[in-house]
């Protein structure tokens, strides 16, 4: 059984369902995130038409075991290019992130999945339902990057 490295206590209920993006909490808007670990996976996108491909190669700071970055609080020291997404930017983003990211859904009005840990109370059930990239990746540092091809994946959902 994982840890939730994330606080969802005291939140209210389906807050996402009542509020828009821009109105919720900073600690309503973390506990968005249900720790699948697919935006820590280098993406190979076409240039020319915006198609966006899944590798399973991880970031260097991405913690397979745990399926967490492993050092998210100064992550930019190592990784200057992590995105922090924000509700004043997922615009941009919404088109390269996971089918199943929680800020997606959100952003496009969908609900959550019943194994969202803000519903099923438990981190675990995103490791259970077989959506999450736990146990699935190679490191960045193991694959040269001209060779990403080869590890695309079909995402899991
Ligand atoms: S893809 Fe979305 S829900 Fe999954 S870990 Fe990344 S931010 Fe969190
Ligand atoms: S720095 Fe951390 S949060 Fe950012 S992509 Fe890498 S593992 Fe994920």
């Amino acid at each position: 059984m994982s840890a939730d490295p994330i606080d969802r206590h005291g939140l209210s209920p389906r807050f996402w369902e009542r509020k828009a993006l821009t109105e919720l909490s900073e600690k309503e808007w973390e506990a968005l995130c249900d720790g699948c670990g697919k935006c820590c996976l280098n993406k190979l996108e076409d240039e020319e038409t915006g198609h966006v491909e899944l590798t399973r190669v991880a970031c260097r700071l991405f913690d397979d075991s745990t399926c967490r970055c492993a050092q998210y609080e100064i992550r930019h020291q190592f990784v200057p290019e992590c995105i922090v997404l924000k509700p004043t930017n997922i615009d941009s983003h919404a088109y390269w992130m996971p089918q199943t990211c929680a800020y997606r859904l959100v952003w496009e009005g969908k609900p959550l999945y019943d194994w969202h840990p803000l519903i099923s109370g438990t981190a675990q059930s995103v490791h259970d339902a077989g959506v999450s990239v736990k146990d699935r990746t190679v490191p960045e540092f193991e694959v040269h990057e001209d060779d990403w091809e080869d590890h695309i994946i079909e995402e899991p959902t």
